[in-house]
């Protein structure tokens, strides 16, 4: 008889955005001739920059000829890709991570998720909340939770509050924590972390023998330079942090789909044995046996991302979500809300009015508004209360929200 894996019944029907567009979809219906804006999703919404474009069409024409066709590639990705990033990302800014410690994959969300498979059963996760659900999901499915309580709290997880009362950064935990998930820029809150937060985190992990899985999938929009774009900006994070990396967000390969994750050689891990195993040998043996590469193309493009026109193209674009980052600030506060982020992240996330909870702040947006945003509790019990709008938008779409926030807020 065959047995599944019981621990996915455990998950909670995915509810945040299946809700959305049901309420979404009944507003609709009775109000025909409304215009409906959204804010809410995380996509981007721009074309791809030109020099990207460029070298994916040549890279096709290569595969079109016998003399330059590609087959299957190295698992870690090409070498033009690995040594562009650790050029560009990392040297170029004087943080040490070799060609070899990175691995090209396609897409943060898998990277994050499979990285499970090279951890052990009954570690203690901390996660912080609100939170970007792939990382609490795939926890359950792995087994390293319990079940969900009535407000969507997984027993066995570690919740690390992040509100205004915190800064939005998390206390360190009071229980011990075996791996710790970090995202900063942070969806959904849209704030940063310090320098000296990060370097209480790595001492932590150092201290306690533990791990931290750090998505820096939003780093391209950091543009204060105190703000760290990398883990290994802070002394000691190559002994214990693995860092994500997308080019989803930054260069608009939400849909072309190409990431990357640097496991460096110095993190180790003690095995029951007393040996020291690199978690570096385990990933790539992972990624060599269960995935066969991105695409030739793919890469070549991404490449293109680091290329003098590349780089001056993903900052235009990068500036252009980020006014309309400025603007939804501007326009928020200019009715009396309280806003956080969208300074050094393409999300602004705000203080719902008169102690609104967050879905009655969204039937209030949209029957008022027009508007449709995410509703933070979604994100997490510590997100009850406030609210995520996404930069990721056309500027129309974005000049007319702000008016309409007037209509429905102010
Ligand atoms: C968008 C996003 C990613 C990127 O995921 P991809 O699979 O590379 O598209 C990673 N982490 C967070 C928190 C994100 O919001």
């Amino acid at each position: 008889m065959v047995r599944i894996n019981e621990n996915f019944l455990k998950l909670k029907a995915g509810y945040l955005f299946p809700e959305i567009a049901r309420r979404v979809n009944a507003f609709a219906d009775q109000n025909p001739s409304a215009e409906i804006i959204k804010l809410g999703i995380g996509d981007v919404t721009e074309p791809l920059p030109a020099a990207i474009v460029a070298a994916m069409h040549s890279a096709v024409d290569e595969l079109a000829s016998r003399d330059t066709f590609h087959g299957y590639g190295p698992e870690q990705g090409y070498s033009f890709l690995r040594d562009a990033i650790a050029e560009h990302d990392y040297k170029g800014r004087g943080v040490n991570v070799s060609a070899d410690e990175i691995f090209v994959s396609d897409g943060s969300k898998c990277d994050t998720g499979n990285i499970l498979d090279i951890l052990g059963t009954g570690n203690r996760i901390a996660i912080t909340d609100p939170v970007y659900p792939v990382y609490v999901d795939t926890n359950v499915m792995a087994g390293n939770t319990g079940e969900a309580d009535a407000d969507g709290r997984y027993g066995d997880l570690v919740y690390l509050p992040v509100t205004e009362e915190n800064g939005f950064v998390p206390d360190l935990p009071t229980e011990p924590v075996d791996v710790i998930y970090l995202c900063y820029p942070n969806n959904p809150t849209g704030t940063v972390a310090s320098r000296e937060t990060l370097q209480q985190w790595v001492d932590y992990a150092k201290q306690h023998n533990s791990l931290i899985l750090f998505d820096a999938a939003y780093e391209a929009f950091v543009s204060d330079d105190n703000v760290p774009r990398s883990i290994y900006e802070i002394e000691g994070a190559r002994e214990v942090a693995i860092e994500f990396r997308s080019f989803s967000k930054n260069v608009g390969f939400t849909g072309v789909r190409c990431a990357f994750t640097v496991v460096p050689k110095d993190l180790k891990v003690k095995i029951s044995s007393g040996d020291e195993v690199a978690l570096h040998q385990l990933w790539n043996r992972r990624q060599s046996t269960k995935f066969n590469g991105a695409s030739y193309v793919v890469q070549k493009g991404a490449a293109a991302a680091y290329s003098s026109e590349g780089r001056e193209q993903m900052k235009q674009l990068i500036d252009f979500y980020m006014t309309n980052a400025r603007l939804l600030r501007e326009g928020l506060e200019a009715v009396g809300i309280r806003v956080f982020g969208g300074v050094n992240a393409p999300y602004v996330w705000l203080k719902t009015p008169n102690d609104l909870s967050s879905w009655e702040f969204f039937d209030l947006l949209l029957e008022k508004g027009h508007l449709v945003g995410t509703p933070g509790s979604g994100f997490g019990a510590s997100g009850e209360g406030y609210f995520r709008l996404s930069a990721f938008n056309s500027r129309k779409n974005v000049e007319a929200a702000i008016e309409r926030f007037k209509t429905a807020i102010g």
